[in-house]
């Protein structure tokens, strides 16, 4: 192979470029080629022309060459115009495959732009770039990606459309997915009914949309395509389900405390059969708890007014002008019935001693009382902590057991201790417990669901429902569903007759969602990659771009 064969080979993909010569300075290279082709379309009458009027170089930045920039310089010609009536006297020939009209680059390195940009976003992307020896700003990275088309899609037919947000809290977008694909096919700027609505008017070939629980999804899809079917997702659902049972759980935190307070006596049942007495939980630091009563006494004081103005007939909205406060917290405290006390977040492992209490206790067990000999064997195995943290265990160990604080061997035998085997209940602690599949239930988890039925008949009746309801979604029962209804709206339980009521009133798409196997689990992947994709924009991102970056999804 001659080098001009080479030559002619790394040249723009067009029959009637012809190669001339190669020009190697030090940094780089220029390559000089012809346009060959005998004659040219007229731009405006599309009649070819073969009569010419005169030729220039055009001058083109194309890929490198092994990191070399290369620059194309391209003798391009211009012809006469001979069509009767044509309005055009001359033009230049025109490149397609090569470069647009007027561009400085060739349309492959535009390609390389663009899809870097798609990749990388604007700064990364013109760094990136730079590395490969490519010309590009930041901003040429953007530009490009801009110029591109947004990607053809066959007509979806079924989708799901969940919200994300812009910044939480404050503002939200909607992403579209086809469900049969498993692609994004849009991103929309807001999540107001007319948007969706509008989107679903230009597809008309949409007959099944699954969405979340929010009305307006709701009404922009009857709007917008009345005739499809509305399918509400099953995860949603679950999480709907959920809220109700933690609303009933603080409701009866009284009876969560008086479980954990029963555990915490309950002797600790170890594998080799024996017993143990149960470690207690560590005391709360005083300064927290001054932190926490002080809180405590502050949203109790807002509960309680806010339960007075309530009683008043006063609107929540005047409420929350009245006392200052976010209209959804009086929301939440209007929906409680009893005050909603925060409950302790305190679980096994969560401290930095967590892997080494149970060396800590079997040596305990053995009679080893020294605090500093015990911090010494443990930072030998890793403990990065300090030794104060491994005093106040020793000093939860004792309290076990009952022995004086002062360092003494004890006259009479000691019980031994162990750790609980199961972390205090919270109320979301919970609501996970019950929710949890039966399958994934092991004996504790059983145990404490029969103690919390046994505790409150009304918390038994919620944990029916709640657990009948799972069954209805996961086994996907949509006929059994109106009976649940009305087993949840004859209840005594306010939070379940609200949720109940609020099924009811999107009745189709929740029988649907239990029916029909689609969900918008597919969704929340799509969001999870465009929220990638936003932050790697550094929350400037705009619609367009972010739109084009999460389209262009391979
Ligand atoms: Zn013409």
């Amino acid at each position: 192979m001659t080098l001009d064969d080479l030559c002619s080979r790394l040249l723009p993909p067009d029959d009637h470029v012809h190669f001339e010569t190669l020009i190697l300075e030090d940094h780089h290279l220029t390559l000089v080629a012809a346009m060959t082709a005998p004659k040219a379309l007229c731009p405006d009458c599309h009649q070819p022309s073969q009569r010419r009027h005169s030729g220039y170089p055009r001058t083109l930045a194309d890929l490198p060459w092994a990191l070399m920039p290369v620059a194309l310089v391209l003798q391009v010609r211009r012809f006469f115009c001979d069509t009767a009536g044509c309005g055009r006297l001359t033009f230049t020939e025109r490149l397609p495959t090569v470069a647009p009209l007027y561009a400085r680059t060739t349309t492959r390195l535009r390609h390389s732009q663009a899809y870097t940009g798609l990749a990388l976003g604007g700064s990364a992307g013109a760094r990136q770039l730079a590395r490969q020896a490519l010309p590009g700003s930041r901003n040429t990275v953007l530009r490009r990606v801009r110029s591109l088309s947004t990607p053809a899609y066959p007509p979806p037919h079924v989708v799901g459309i969940d919200d994300w947000a812009w910044r939480k809290g404050h503002r939200y977008g909607t992403i579209v997915v086809d469900l049969e694909r498993g692609c994004p096919i849009d991103v929309l700027e807001d999540r107001l009914a007319d948007t969706v609505a509008d989107w679903f008017k230009a597809h008309p070939e949409v007959n099944v949309v699954a969405r979340d629980r929010s009305e307006s999804y709701a009404s922009g899809i009857r709007q917008g395509a009345p005739e499809a079917v509305q399918v509400a997702d099953r995860f949603h659902l679950m999480q709907n389900v959920a809220a109700a049972l933690e609303q009933v759980f603080s409701a009866h935190h009284q009876d969560l405390d008086a479980l954990n307070e029963a555990q915490r006596q309950a002797l600790v049942k170890r594998a080799d059969g024996s017993v143990a007495v149960p470690v207690p939980p560590p005391p709360r630091p005083p300064t927290a708890q001054e932190r926490a009563e002080s809180s405590r006494a502050r949203r109790l004081a807002l509960y309680e007014k806010i339960w007075e103005l309530r009683r008043q007939d006063w609107s929540a909205d005047d409420i929350a002008r009245q006392l200052g406060v976010h209209r959804s917290t009086v929301f939440r405290y209007v929906q409680q019935p009893t005050f909603p006390e925060r409950t302790e977040r305190r679980g096994k492992g969560r401290s930095v001693l967590g892997p080494y209490k149970d060396s800590l206790v079997q040596r305990w067990n053995d009679g080893c009382l020294n605090a500093r000999r015990l911090f010494r064997e443990i930072t030998a195995q890793g403990y990065p902590g300090c030794y104060n943290t491994v005093v106040q265990y020793t000093q939860r160990l004792r309290q076990a057991q009952e022995l004086p604080a002062r360092h003494r061997t004890p006259r009479q035998p000691r019980p031994e201790v162990a750790e609980p085997t199961t972390p205090p209940l919270t109320v979301r602690g919970a609501t996970g417990l019950i929710l949890k599949r039966e399958e994934n239930r092991d004996e504790d988890d059983k145990q404490q669901i029969i103690q919390l039925q046994a505790q409150h008949a009304e918390l038994a009746e919620a944990i029916a429902l709640t657990q009948d309801f799972a069954a209805l979604v996961r086994q996907r029962q949509g006929e059994e569903l109106q009976s649940w209804l009305q087993r949840a709206a004859t209840s005594c339980l306010r939070p379940f007759q609200g949720f109940a009521n609020g099924l009811w009133e999107d009745y189709e798409a929740v029988k649907a969602g239990l029916t029909l196997p689609w969900s918008t689990g597919p969704v929340e992947g799509q969001i999870n990659r465009l929220k990638m994709l936003k932050r790697q924009m550094f929350g400037r991102a705009n619609i367009d771009l972010l739109r084009l970056r999460v389209l262009y999804h391979t």
